[in-house]
């Protein structure tokens, strides 16, 4: 029977169905009627189409358009949904789908589908359509949450792609760029998610170590909630504070690997960290609650973050504290509103498509918000397009964009967003392009600073210009950005610096002796040449040291060798070997 519903498709009936259950009361009779009309559509172009799973096509559309739905996105992003793969598998046409279906929708529907294939290829069209995709975070939120959506359901059937080399392609484009989009977007969820469906193949044994790991600490860790839960709640109620919601954070394992990396593979560090979370209905019960907890327990010094006062930079609202719990147990609880938890989850989502009303906002309201960062993204990619090839637009892309932020301010007290390690050149170049040429010098927090300096979040940056001063190639060896980077060039007439010296995959084949924390190291060293690395992996062999084999691409072979110097002075590292693949 199962497999009887799984060739035909979903119809349009069950299809209804299963929308309605999860959003009542939110389409109208003309919603519901341009929703069958798409659905319908789909069905007609998709019939003769199966997934790899074997599967009716339809239900990859259907399963994009229900998860639409339910981030609250309009009737419109939900009819692109279902007819989001129509163009992009050449069984309808943009013109048709505009004559039938308006001009809004057949912009999202472009938005979501994939550049020409014959166009462009390898690395040029991936370049190519993160360009478009960021042209739409820019243009139109909701094609970039649609993108999201479409590839979360890519990612759960990755399995059945037949080459691991594939899989592990798209699950490393999905960690390093969709992954942390949904992050810079607040949408938390979403970010789980994708983390977790791309580990597995982005570095599959450290997946199923960390997963094994965390299965077997479950038990205990109920036990200790067991325990502390009722402690808990007794304690609100008898400070009258009725809390929606007290429950424990469910473990992600890419962020438990994260963190894993962060504490130099100390399971204890990371596992004995019970988090908890206490949802009230507001703002002031967030801090009672908050004096509830610091009075049962003592609190971690340096642990309390009030991101209710001072939100993330994508809007992130919440309490945390880690306090010394039962038998000194430290514990993480995490306080915030209803409302705040949603915007977590959701996101962008929460904020933008839903009014106050909680009714679903119309398209052109989505044109007009944007994020700090969005903007500055617009005029950077606008710069880089004119001069940089591609693979050198997907790199600076991960540093500029994707690595962690730091927030300086002007004089002014206007914030400016710039990568961790931004040097005062990349702020002034940041700030104007005539503030950067004529740099002279720079005052941190009103003290004379040399312009490589490292700047650091919260700092008032003051740039000192005169008149007859020019940037100095020097400037090329410590800035971070790529706006940077490319002003300075120009001004010192370098067009291609780095004429193509053939890219070489590397891999080095390292033998260590076990011992905590040497991944992080020598991943370290890699992260200062500003290296990628494609994959880690690691085998053991019997009572012999552990191999670890790491992938990169090396741009030049002198810096290979300075790499391969660098890791050999790690402690615990026995031997460094190459092979350069031609
Ligand atoms: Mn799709």
């Amino acid at each position: 029977m199962v497999n009887a519903s799984k060739n035909l498709g979903l119809s349009w009936s069950d299809f209804e169905q299963k929308l309605l259950a999860k959003n009542r009361g939110r389409f109208s009779k003309d919603d519901l009627a341009l929703i069958k009309k798409a659905f319908e559509y789909a069905s007609e172009a998709h019939r003769l189409q199966t997934r790899l799973t074997g599967e009716a096509y339809i239900n990859h559309v259907t399963d994009v358009a229900l998860d639409a739905a339910s981030l609250k996105l309009d009737v419109k992003t939900v009819s692109a949904a279902l007819l989001h793969d129509t163009v992009e598998d050449n069984v309808a046409t943009m013109r048709d789908i505009k004559k039938k279906f308006g001009d809004e929708i057949a912009f999202l529907v472009r938005g979501v589908t994939k550049v020409d294939k014959l166009k462009y290829h390898g690395v040029e069209r991936a370049a190519e359509s993160m360009r478009r995709m960021f042209l739409a975070v820019a243009e139109d939120i909701r094609v970039v949450v649609l993108k999201l959506v479409d590839r979360l359901n890519n990612m759960k059937t990755l399995y059945v792609l037949p080459s691991a080399d594939k899989q592990r392609r798209i699950a490393t484009e999905t960690l390093e760029i969709y992954a942390s989009l949904a992050d810079r977007l607040g949408m938390g969820e979403m970010k789980n998610e994708l983390e977790d469906l791309a580990f597995r193949y982005v570095y599959p044994q450290e997946y199923e170590w960390v997963k094994k790991e965390v299965g077997a600490k479950i038990p205990e860790r109920e036990k200790y909630l067991k325990k502390i839960m009722p402690v808990v709640k007794k304690e609100l109620a008898a400070e009258h504070i009725k809390p929606l919601e007290v429950s424990a954070r469910a473990k992600h394992y890419y962020s438990t690997w994260k963190k894993l990396l962060r504490y130099e593979m100390n399971w204890g560090k990371v596992l004995d960290l019970v988090a908890l979370r206490i949802i009230v209905k507001n703002v002031e019960d967030c801090y009672s609650a908050l004096g509830v907890i610091h009075k049962l327990w003592k609190p971690m010094p340096g642990r309390i973050k009030d991101y209710i006062a001072l939100p993330k930079l994508n809007g992130y609202k919440s309490i945390h504290t880690t306090v010394f719990c039962l038998d000194g147990q430290p514990t993480e609880f995490q306080i915030r509103t209803e409302e705040m938890h949603r915007e977590a989850e959701y996101g962008i989502a929460a904020h933008w498509f839903w009014d106050e009303a909680g009714k679903p906002r119309g398209g052109a309201e989505f044109k007009e918000q944007k994020f700090a960062w969005v903007k500055q993204l617009q005029s950077w990619q606008k710069e880089f397009e004119k001069e940089q090839n591609s693979e050198e637009f997907l790199e600076s892309l991960k540093i500029d964009f994707f690595k962690d932020r730091i927030f300086v301010l002007t004089p002014k007290g206007d914030v400016v967003d710039l990568p961790e390690g931004a040097t005062p050149v990349d702020f002034a170049y940041h700030v104007h392009s005539e503030i950067g040429n004529h740099a002279a010098g720079a005052k941190i927090n009103s003290k004379m600073s040399p312009l490589s300096s490292t700047l650091s979040s919260g700092s008032v940056v003051e740039i000192i210009t005169q008149k007859n001063k020019k940037p100095s190639a020097e400037w090329l060896t410590f800035v971070k950005t790529s706006l940077a980077k490319n002003r300075i060039k120009k001004v010192l007439g370098i067009i291609h610096p780095s004429k193509k010296i053939g890219e070489d995959s590397a891999e080095l084949n390292i033998v260590v002796k076990n011992r905590v924390g040497v991944l992080k190291d020598i991943t370290a060293v890699l992260a200062t040449f500003r290296i990628n690395i494609e994959s880690v992996s690691s085998a053991a062999h019997g009572n012999d040291y552990p191999t670890i084999t790491i992938k990169f691409r090396s741009k030049k072979a002198e810096q290979l060798e300075r790499i391969k110097t660098r890791i050999k002075k790690i402690s615990g590292v026995q031997s460094v070997a190459e092979k350069i693949k031609p």
